[in-house]
């Protein structure tokens, strides 16, 4: 997989700055590279540089705390975009844009959606990840001859026209289209897309080359969820947690299910962590949880844990006050 990890630009940025000491940042996949980058650095004369090896999922997880204790002047973050809701001065972002061609993949989705039954008239929106970002433009054309072609604008956790992330898929929900294409790889973006949407979601993956539809991986999921829910049913305390990454910070929502749960005769405990883990939680006797931080603890890592552990959506229906029919997807908006 070729990135664009842009050690010009970086060492120019730096030196412009005058930072003398670099905190680098990366996230899981790419910290392999980490090495690769220092070393990159050194040779245009970035000579100080540190690697955080605490675990990185987002822009919403800056090491800011860490600039201070490592006594760096600054923090290149690779990997993710800006949040532009969140105001961090001394970060330089790397995208790390991925070199990979997706002209003959939409045509190859073009012809997946027709056989589905979507026609000149049908609205298919185009949602992808920063990785695919700036092959946007060269898709909605080539989708254009087909179809009509719509790329949302986000909302304030949102940088790009068309970006979805994990927890935000305002851009997909600004063009109410009749379909989405999602261009990128994995489950998590295109099923979050589908369940926010509540439409047809068509993943065309520029890495396997293959078009698929979530559709019945988003049953599979709904499903497991249904499960977790189920489970919760007779919980009678609860944990919820609060991420306390710079982006996952959702306080006042914890205030408001703690209130909820107790009006609902439930007993709550509000906890606070960076990064949760079900051995850190076992410490606390209670008999579920229910996560306000990156909506991916508790969808994707939900096996990994004994008891069950919801998203605030999912504890509302616990509680009775959601219907199962008016299940959504987690969001943090920005
Ligand atoms: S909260 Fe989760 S999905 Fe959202 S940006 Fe952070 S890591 Fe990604």
């Amino acid at each position: 997989m070729d990135y664009d990890f842009e050690h010009d630009r970086v060492a120019k940025e730096a030196k412009e700055r005058g930072w003398k000491t670099v905190l680098l940042q990366f996230p899981e996949g790419i910290k392999t590279f980490a090495f690769d980058v220092e070393r990159e650095l050194k040779a245009r004369g970035v000579e100080n540089t540190i690697v955080s090896g605490d675990p990185c999922f987002g822009a919403c997880d800056l090491a800011l705390e860490p600039i201070r204790y490592h006594g760096a002047d600054g923090l290149v973050h690779y990997g993710h975009s800006p949040i532009p809701s969140i105001h961090a001065g001394n970060v330089v972002y790397v995208e790390l844009r991925a070199q990979v061609g997706i002209d003959d993949l939409v045509l190859r989705a073009v012809s997946f959606l027709k056989d589905m039954g979507y026609g000149e008239e049908s609205r298919i929106g185009i949602i992808t990840s920063i990785q695919h970002i700036h092959s946007i433009e060269a898709a909605c054309s080539v989708l254009s001859e087909h179809f009509k072609c719509l790329v949302g604008e986000g909302d304030g956790r949102i940088m790009y026209p068309g970006q979805v992330l994990g927890c935000n898929f305002s851009s997909a929900k600004a063009v109410n289209a009749d379909a989405y294409l999602f261009i990128g790889s994995g489950d998590f973006h295109p099923l979050g897309a589908a369940l926010s949407t509540g439409k047809t979601v068509i993943v065309a993956d520029p890495y396997s080359g293959k078009i698929r539809d979530v559709s019945e991986n988003m049953e599979k999921m709904l499903r497991k969820r249904f499960g977790r829910i189920t489970a919760a049913a007779d919980a009678a305390s609860f944990g919820i947690l609060v991420g306390t990454k710079t982006g996952q910070w959702r306080m006042a929502e914890a205030l408001r299910l703690k209130k909820l749960a107790e009006m609902h005769d439930k007993e709550a405990h509000i906890i606070t962590m960076n990064f949760f883990t079900p051995e850190q939680l076992n410490v606390f006797k209670l008999d579920a949880w229910v996560s306000t931080s990156c909506p991916r603890v508790a969808i994707d890592e939900s096996a990994r844990y004994e008891k069950p552990i919801l998203t605030p959506p999912e504890f509302e229906i616990v509680l009775g006050i959601r219907e199962w029919e008016d299940y959504v997807f987690d969001e943090i908006e920005g």
